[in-house]
């Protein structure tokens, strides 16, 4: 019986497996329904045959036990699934079309194509940037079953592109394509390193930090580290960031959480917090203190080529008896930021400055910015915020390079903004210091997980 049983299965399988029968999507759904109720029936029937010809035969084991069943119901499963559909991922590549990324993604099949191509909704496919995944997933006729692609989105969600068949028959299939918002899964990379003889943006490279990620970094120290003038080689750094990932690809970088910086065996934390019913938070220290400074170390944007450029072996010369403010070179054209709230005292030229941003702080503090290309559309009496891109450096007035001239002075006396008290927010205290304490302590254990695991790499 189950011999015959057998060759029945051997012979529908090979149907079953037969790619050149165009049917065999649809006769196989019905092969499969129908083995798997003889299936069942053959079960019960072993059950019944087994115990019956073991007591016939004297020689046999008296322990009863189920008759083993060919291997049948396992093969049905990996038909069944092999039946399914086949899914395929490919990316993006520069100059792809519809078509050529169709084709690599095993998809022959021209209704759809056309659809994609007219389809206001499917088209989002084109707006996809080179590397960006798309996966397919196919019929044994390589018709689109379905294809997904995600274009982008936040931290917390993607919008991901669903095109889709949606019925139809062969000679007149119908797709569909919409977008959906689905969540992302929030990891927390870690990151560390030192600053070698590369600099900083090399070390950042070397821990594989994402740009936006470093930028933050500048931005968070903004007003207790010049990173200019102060970055300096041994410095070292801990990151914690989070990042959205969707199906093991990366969304999008997120925020910072923490960061700590050792400059010049200075130890500067930062961790991001944000008051329980707060819609919006800010960096502490590690002991709660608010991060945010009156004003910036340092009011020009800190990039790859400035963190090189001039440098301190090509020292800039001034004409001026006693230099009362502090340089910052960079090429022409890098922007130029307030470097605290404020309102806007002088834009022009003078001699030697060239041409001059004034802002008026409150307290009697007064800014100078100076030598600059141009301004950011700015005009006397107009209010401006901390970081707000105020002009350009340049290289106007008495200066042989491009730099930024910068003063910071209090009631009209220079002072350096590089040694002058950083004007420490006061710490919370009480509820809110057990609440941030709270909040931070997970962060915190990331931190230290990350210096332990440096100490361990260390001294391997
Ligand atoms: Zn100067």
């Amino acid at each position: 019986m189950w011999s015959r049983l057998r060759e029945v299965f051997a012979r529908e399988l090979v149907v079953l497996v037969d790619p050149t029968n165009a049917h065999h999507a649809r006769r196989r759904k019905q092969l499969t329904a129908a083995v798997g109720t003889v299936f069942a029936l053959g079960m019960a029937a072993a059950m019944g045959v087994a115990p019956r010809s073991a007591y016939d035969d004297p020689q046999a084991p008296r322990v009863l036990q189920p008759m083993r069943l060919p291997d049948l119901r396992e093969q049905l499963d990996k038909l069944t699934d092999s039946d399914a559909t086949y899914v395929r991922q490919e990316r993006m590549l520069r100059g792809d079309t519809i078509a050529t990324l169709l084709k690599r993604l095993g998809v022959d099949d021209p209704d759809a194509q056309a659809f994609i191509a007219r389809n206001p909704t499917a088209r989002g496919l084109f707006g996809l940037e080179p590397g960006q995944a798309v996966q397919a997933e196919v019929d044994e006729r390589n018709l689109l079953v379905s294809l997904q692609a995600n274009l982008g989105g936040d931290v917390a969600n993607s919008r991901l592109l669903v095109i889709e068949r949606a019925g139809g028959d062969d000679l007149n299939p119908q797709y569909r394509a919409r977008v959906q918002t689905v969540g992302n899964e929030t990891r927390y990379e870690m990151a560390s390193g030192a600053i070698g003889s590369g600099g900083f943006f090399n070390a950042m490279d070397a821990a594989n930090v994402p740009d936006e990620i470093v930028e933050q970094m500048i931005s968070i120290f903004s007003g207790v580290i010049d990173f200019q003038h102060d970055i300096a080689r041994g410095d070292r750094f801990r990151i914690v960031y989070e990042a959205g990932f969707r199906d093991g690809s990366l969304v999008r970088n997120g925020r910072v959480m923490a960061v700590e910086l050792i400059n010049h065996n200075e130890l500067y934390q930062a961790l991001w917090y944000a008051p329980e019913g707060s819609k919006s938070g800010a960096y502490y220290t590690f002991d709660g203190r608010s991060m945010q400074r009156p004003f910036l170390r340092t009011p020009v944007e800190f990039t790859r080529i400035s963190s090189g450029f001039g440098g301190r072996d090509h020292p800039l010369h001034h004409y001026w008896a006693q230099h009362k403010g502090v340089d910052f070179a960079a090429p022409v054209g890098t922007k130029v930021f307030a470097s605290g709230d404020g309102e806007v005292d002088f834009v022009g030229q003078q001699n030697g400055y060239g041409n001059l941003v004034i802002l008026k702080h409150a307290n009697g503090y007064s800014t100078y910015y100076a030598h600059l290309s141009g301004f950011a559309g700015v005009q006397r009496g107009q209010h401006v915020r901390q970081g707000q891109v105020i002009a350009f450096v340049g290289q106007t007035g008495w200066a042989t390079g491009p730099h930024l001239h910068y003063e910071f002075r209090h009631n009209d006396v220079p002072q350096n903004p590089l040694t002058t008290a950083l004007m420490e927010s006061p710490a919370l205290s009480g509820p809110a210091r057990q609440q941030f304490l709270s909040y931070t302590s997970s962060m915190l254990s990331r931190i230290n997980a990350l210096r332990t695991y440096n100490v361990l790499t260390a001294s391997n």
